[in-house]
């Protein structure tokens, strides 16, 4: 199960969405979330082991090496937003007519652009032991409701209270 191309510009639009509350509530300016390198996907176009059965979305990690050279001081890491369509369809469907598409996806968004800065801040390694994650994710989880309540009406505030603990479980582990 694969989003359809209107699924696929509002994941694109939830994902600005969250873009704007993340430089508002990390005080990064406009635009300032661009020194944070990274990229979405969906399902259709992942690698095998960018697949997960289990969560919304994983968060994969890589190193781009310069000239092929392991030491280049250019090389950075940048981040891949792997989203999990027939996950989050399914959930979807499954809380039918209650949970929506669109702000379980700005949640998702939401969620997994403050994982990327907080990698990034080196607030938590990315490679850190598992104990550490899982405190990490209900950090992630709270910073996250915080950075919403903004724009929180009744449909979001069913998001949080309905997925974020289960979704949270698996986005950074491997
Ligand atoms: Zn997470």
């Amino acid at each position: 199960m694969y989003f359809n191309p209107s699924e696929i510009s509002l994941v694109g639009e939830m994902f600005r969405h969250a873009e704007e509350l993340a430089e508002g509530y990390f005080h990064l300016g406009r635009g300032g979330l661009k020194v944070h390198r990274y990229e979405v996907e969906t399902l259709a176009r992942l690698r095998d082991h960018e697949m997960d059965s289990k969560a919304f979305a994983h968060l994969c990690r890589y190193l781009y090496q310069k000239e092929d050279d392991a030491d280049h001081p250019d090389n950075f890491y940048f981040f891949k937003i792997c989203l999990q369509d027939n996950r989050i369809l399914d959930a979807v469907k499954r809380s039918r007519p209650f949970v929506k598409l669109e702000p379980l996806m700005l949640y998702i968004a939401a969620h997994e652009l403050v994982h990327v800065i907080r990698f990034n801040g080196r607030e938590i390694e990315f490679d850190a032991p598992l104990e550490e994650k899982i405190v990490e994710e209900d950090k992630v989880h709270s910073i996250t409701r915080n950075m919403l309540q903004p724009v929180a009406d009744t449909e979001i505030n069913l998001v949080l209270d309905c997925f974020s603990s289960r979704y949270d479980i698996g986005d950074i582990f491997n």
